[in-house]
């Protein structure tokens, strides 16, 4: 892959800035070869070349993160930082911006328990195995919330504000004060860890004046260096049942249900609804289900239910906590789920001391990767791209959306996986869409049938809460208030913070007054 330089920046800047990052992590922790620039890409992108990086740098401390900073600021070098790059579906490791370098921060794995107050402080190279292998080893009874795929970072998950399944699923929700270097090289720590050495940085989120924690997430305002995170004490027992509904529209009661207790705080985990497709992708190819080509049939759908005695829909619920209080939740629970006729309930047990299924791992905060085996849907270079607008918890207005969805689906001939995830409030609907990088044809429809489903929620007032770097802009556009005041807000921010423009451009759709040509259309 040929190198591509940012604007404005020359081979002869780029090299200067290269020795001079060398000077600082040494010459083994810098990355510009071709091979280099391959490992950066993002594998699941219609077109990867729009997001090349020119290469990587990898500190291994604040301080090195500091010395990277102000030497990109001095020679107008454009940096992505990531924590372990792994953010498959939104852009993996690769820059919103071709030709910037990546900050890759993987090398820095520092773990700090705090076992009286149940968190950790974190550094951003420590993945979600990392953090469960220190708890197994130092035994200590503490639960992470983990992601459909936890190869990733725990920073990183929670920055982009990725979910998991427990009722610490809101990861970004869980964060407790940064540790972050400005872009001008500062170096600040928020919430109560702006006072120097006080013993509350982990315990109270908001410290004094305006709390800045959320203006770090899925934002190009700082590099954040250091995290606290709270931690779920490992609970006496975990009771629950995974539930089939057969027909589609069961969506709008199963949804009306589980809001109304979600809301009231019986069911205190994040539950998602996922569709018929969710086993089928993982455990087998689409050609051993059919040889045509466009959405798969309702004969298709009917047989691949069978196969695996699912739903139209299916979810697993789970309370956490004392044997008493779940056991009684439970019964409230079952007799909700009961009036409204599943065509099965599953009941699951879990007690402290007992063996996990590994495949259950999800509810017990154990990482996986197994989820990723649906890119092999098609059996050759596949890839996912989300398309997850934020919907209120209602059962109607979510029918209404998957109707609107499954049609665009059967239109552009993609098979329809779609999930709908609880928030405390509001329902996430993450839609994957598993792309066949193998089929031009296919990949060509990809583009604009992800443009026409954000339009689509658009008209609804639906926005997305995480998108990929190709829709950055897009997704911001959406979101138009005002003539667009909350971006106008981001970047006025964003210039002054940041004058040289070097942090992340486009992350999120804002640009910095050095880089606004850049911005997609
Ligand atoms: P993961 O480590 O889970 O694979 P990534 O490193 O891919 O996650 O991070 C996801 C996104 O979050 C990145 O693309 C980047 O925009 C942002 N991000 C990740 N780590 C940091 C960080 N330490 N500081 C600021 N932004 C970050």
């Amino acid at each position: 892959m040929d190198p591509v330089l940012p604007p404005g920046v020359t081979a002869a800047g780029m090299d200067r800035a290269l020795k001079a990052f060398a000077r600082v992590v040494g010459a083994d922790n810098v990355f510009a070869t071709a091979e280099d620039r391959d490992t950066y890409a993002d594998k699941f992108a219609i077109d990867e070349t729009k997001h090349h990086a020119y290469g990587a740098v990898a500190p291994i401390s604040t301080e090195e993160v500091r010395a990277i900073v102000k030497i990109a600021a001095e020679n107008r070098i454009p940096i992505w930082p990531i924590s372990r790059g792994k953010n498959f579906g939104y852009g993996q490791a690769a820059p919103e911006l071709a030709g910037s370098i990546v900050l890759d921060m993987s090398r820095m794995k520092k773990i700090e328990l705090d076992l009286d107050s149940g968190s950790v402080l974190l550094e951003p190279g420590v993945g979600f195995y990392d953090l469960y292998d220190y708890l197994q080893a130092h035994k200590v009874p503490l639960w992470l919330s983990v992601p459909g795929n936890s190869w990733g970072s725990v920073i990183g998950n929670a920055l982009d504000r990725g979910l998991g399944y427990t009722p610490y699923g809101e990861n970004t929700s869980k964060l407790c004060g940064l540790e972050v270097v400005l872009p001008d090289g500062d170096l600040v720590r928020t919430g109560m860890g702006a006072m120097a050495n006080s013993p509350t940085w982990k315990l109270y989120r908001y410290g004094f004046g305006p709390a800045w924690d959320q203006m770090f997430a899925q934002s190009n305002f700082g590099i954040v260096t250091k995290a606290n995170l709270w931690l779920m004490p490992e609970p006496e027992q975990v009771r629950g049942m995974d539930v089939e509904m057969d027909l589609p529209e069961d969506l709008g009661p199963l949804i009306d249900t589980i809001g109304a207790l979600r809301r009231e705080g019986l069911l205190q985990q994040s539950p998602t609804i996922g569709n018929w497709f969710r086993a089928a992708n993982i455990l087998t190819t689409r050609s051993q289900w059919t040889d045509q080509p466009g959405s798969l049939s309702d004969d298709v759908i009917a047989k691949i239910r069978k196969k695996f005695g699912l739903g139209w829909w299916g979810v697993s619920l789970r309370l956490y906590g004392r044997e008493s209080v779940t056991n009684a939740a439970y019964t409230i629970l079952e007799q909700a789920l009961q009036a409204i006729k599943p065509m099965a309930i599953k009941p699951q047990l879990w007690r402290r001391g007992d063996a996990m299924i590994p495949s259950q791992g999800g509810w017990y905060g154990i990482p996986m990767t197994f989820p990723m085996q649906n890119i092999n849907w098609f059996g050759g270079r596949g890839g996912h791209i989300g398309f997850s607008p934020i919907l209120p918890q209602s059962g109607k207005l979510a029918v209404e959306q998957f109707h609107r969805t499954y049609a665009r689906y059967k239109e552009f001939g993609m098979d329809y996986q779609a999930s709908f995830a609880f928030g405390e409030r509001h329902l996430i609907n993450v839609n994957a869409l598993l792309v066949n990088k193998d089929d031009p044809a296919f990949m060509k429809r990809v583009d604009p049938f992800l443009r026409t489903l954000i339009a689509d929620a658009r008209k609804q007032g639906y926005g997305e809460y995480r998108t990929h770097l190709d829709y950055m802009d897009t997704v911001a556009e959406t979101y138009d208030f005002n003539n667009h005041a909350l971006r106008r807000l981001n970047e006025k921010v964003k210039n002054a913070l940041d004058p040289a423009g070097i942090l992340a451009p486009g992350k999120s759709g804002i640009w910095p007054a050095a880089y606004a040509k850049e911005r997609r259309s």
